[in-house]
């Protein structure tokens, strides 16, 4: 015991020591710290900025929130909240090296912190998805700076009633639009939202909450989906990227990423609309694949022959209804393929014409569109990922405890008491 105390004492000197380099350490960082920070940003004298600077950034104040909508700029929402015209453009400066604030996009989340004064102490603006712009008036000018938006995630199960739509309780959910969205398109190819769902049809899923500042965001990754439709049960469970029913077979469907081998695309996918000065611009709501003559045209997915018929400017032309979200065409056919007329069931890359030129054309080509919920959509620019094989899923372990777990959770949620006895919880069940 007597041994220890010399190494004791070397060690409560040395722990000393290192607590004096770490106190200059860190004397020396937030030193260097704020030096830093000051280099990374731009400081502007502007004396006339009524301040108690910094201080309300910190407490709570008044915090205007909103998104620039359309026609506005952030200048023009400054100047409300006392900023001037002269103040502006050095705020500009301080921000340029983090954003150009004369260049933001409509939908840009803002934050006005406002003094007992009502003019700005802050301004934030989320200038990209995961980081923000913060602006602060000090009595040395603006001081600007860029973070990391905080954001956190929490499950939420949302069940509910079909009435009209299936998903009708969520309309008026914030965030509840794109989420209908999102799952209309990932079960596009297993129900027909328009023709199967019938009002009492009931629906489940597990989501993903996104919060920030104690406040609802959006919908993050959907996890699970059951579906009770006509009396059948659809399962999907989130499995890495994908999703999948308990079989292993995955839920999303794809279109063909193009229904005819061709040379090159003559013309793209265009929304652009009449311009007032250079006069008239068509849109064009499809690609033209330039194929030789009488190649072989193929049904880009499932689905049923809507027309084939000679139309016009399309010449020969053939739509497919491949469920209750996509439709494609395919005009300007030599000719059509074999057995191919309205109410006809076809398979994906089955043919269905030849390519031609008829109608309003210049060459042998083909134009294909498709239309997602009856709205033109880039064909280019659908998601054509192939899905993973899923076949031996159904045998894997870590497959079966993924659904095992989250079937136990369900039926965890399912008999609490608040669940179905409630009728008001009937319509949207939140917990
Ligand atoms: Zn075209």
């Amino acid at each position: 015991m007597d041994r220890a105390h010399a190494p004791q004492r070397r060690t409560t000197g040395l722990l000393v020591l290192l607590g004096t380099v770490l106190l200059g350490g860190w004397l020396w960082s937030s030193l260097f710290g704020h030096v830093r920070a000051v280099e990374a940003t731009t400081l502007y004298p502007t004396f006339e900025v009524a301040a108690e600077p910094l201080v309300l950034a910190v407490e709570p104040g008044e915090v205007v929130r909103g998104s620039l909508s359309r026609g506005q700029s952030i200048f023009g929402l400054l100047n409300r909240y006392g900023v001037s015209a002269d103040q502006q453009q050095k705020l500009l400066e301080s921000a340029r090296q983090i954003t150009d604030l004369s260049r933001v996009r409509v939908g840009t989340p803002y934050r006005i912190h406002r003094g007992a004064d009502g003019h700005m102490t802050s301004f934030e603006l989320d200038y990209s998805t995961s980081r923000l712009l913060r602006i602060s008036a000090t009595p040395f000018g603006f001081l600007a700076s860029a973070h990391p938006i905080e954001f956190t995630t929490r499950s939420r199960t949302l069940s509910g009633t079909a009435g009209n739509s299936l998903f009708a309780p969520l309309m008026g959910e914030k965030g509840g639009p794109d989420l209908i969205r999102r799952l209309r398109n990932l079960f596009a190819w297993r129900i027909d939202f328009n023709r199967d769902v019938r009002p009492g049809d009931r629906y489940h899923i597990t989501v993903d909450e996104v919060w920030r500042d104690g406040q609802f965001d959006r919908f993050g990754l959907v996890r699970y989906v059951r579906l009770s439709v006509r009396g059948q049960v659809m399962e999907a469970l989130r499995y890495g990227a994908e999703f999948y029913d308990p079989e292993g077979r995955a839920i999303r469907g794809t279109l063909l990423p193009s229904p005819v081998e061709y040379a090159y695309i003559s013309s793209h996918f265009s929304t652009a609309r009449r311009h007032p000065i250079k006069g008239f611009v068509k849109p064009h709501y499809g690609v033209d694949f330039a194929a030789s003559y009488g190649s072989p045209v193929r049904a880009a997915g499932d689905g049923e022959v809507t027309f084939a018929a000679h139309k016009g400017a399309n010449g020969r032309l053939v739509t497919i209804r491949h469920n209750g979200v996509y439709r494609t065409a395919y005009a300007h056919l030599s000719r059509f393929g074999r057995g191919i007329k309205r109410g006809v069931r076809v398979k994906q890359g089955q043919i269905i014409g030849y390519v031609g030129s008829s109608g309003l054309s210049t060459g042998s080509h083909l134009h294909y569109a498709v239309y997602r919920d009856g709205r033109p959509v880039n064909p280019l620019k659908l998601d054509y990922t192939p899905i993973s094989e899923s076949v031996s899923l159904a045998l894997d372990n870590e497959f079966q405890l993924a659904w095992d777990t989250m079937r136990l959770a369900v039926s965890r949620q399912e008999s609490a008491p608040a669940a179905a006895t409630d009728p008001t919880l009937a319509q949207v069940a939140v917990r």
